[in-house]
């Protein structure tokens, strides 16, 4: 399972001489097995992934807030593309789904109807999902806390498994089912939006700490754990310092365009 982060941010995309090193873009994860391309969210960072042409290709979304969609449109080679591509997520059907987007990126919002154009996108219930990925690939889900819903994912391809908990706000007390779920994962994304100390004036936004992802990563025995949706206002020496104070062989902090194997 080949892993490339191609947005780390959440919130909103920033740019500037602040944000060099661990980058703008939003939310969007790009897995590739040897036999599918599978997508996390469209953050603006969806712009840069290359849509395979030779694999099946399945757009996975934790929820709608803007900076987990807002790229789905700037993305040439999902124009180009000439297959269909398979688009679902866990927290609504099909049907809704595609009208949640059509009305981001239509009328008011957007100049075109982007969805319309796009009408290689295939969307299907996440029921079907197991159905339609290669042989020896599952994706299971679970409900994250988040105003609105989100939904988080463990995908499992051969004996690897990956779990991505993007926006989520983690109550150790309460959350043991996420404990199973995320057990023994060889990669958890975590949301590290905020640290321990800014939490406390920021219950019920939807998000978790960095502190706490280091906390889960032991619990949970996995091998790796990506802190990731860094706070807008979080610059590159600010997630130096964090770094320089929790990374450990576990847990580290994404930047754009950083790749690796598990
Ligand atoms: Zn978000
Ligand atoms: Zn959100």
């Amino acid at each position: 399972m080949d892993v490339t982060f191609f947005g780390v941010r959440g919130s909103t995309p920033v740019s500037g001489k602040d944000y060099v090193e661990f980058g703008g873009s939003t939310t969007s994860l790009d897995i590739i097995t040897p036999q599918c391309q599978i997508i996390f969210d469209t953050g603006s960072g969806f712009r840069n992934i290359k849509i395979r042409d030779d694999l099946p290709v399945f757009i996975i979304y934790s929820h709608f807030h803007h900076d987990h969609i807002q790229g789905l449109a700037f993305n040439p080679s999902l124009f180009a593309s000439r297959q269909d591509i398979y688009v679902c997520s866990a927290l609504t059907d099909k049907a809704d789904l595609r009208d949640k987007l059509q009305g981001y990126f239509s009328g008011s919002y957007f100049p075109v109807d982007a969805i319309s154009a796009l009408s290689h996108l295939e969307f299907i219930d996440f029921a079907m999902l197991n159905a339609l990925l290669p042989a020896g690939h599952m994706m299971a889900s679970i409900p994250l806390y988040h105003p609105g819903g989100a939904s988080g994912y463990r995908l499992t391809a051969g004996d690897r498994t990956l779990c991505f908990f993007q926006d989520h706000e983690y109550e150790p007390a309460s959350q043991v089912a996420l404990h199973e779920f995320a057990s023994y994962a060889d990669l958890v994304v975590w949301d590290g939006m905020f640290t321990d100390a800014e939490l406390q004036s920021k219950k019920g936004w939807g998000h978790s700490s960095v502190e706490q992802g280091i906390q889960f990563a032991a619990e949970t025995v996995c091998k790796r754990l990506a802190i990731a949706h860094h706070a807008p206002t979080r610059t590159d020496t600010d997630i130096r310092t964090l770094q320089a104070k929790y990374e450990n062989e576990i847990v580290f902090f994404a930047r754009e365009d950083m790749a690796l194997s598990i």
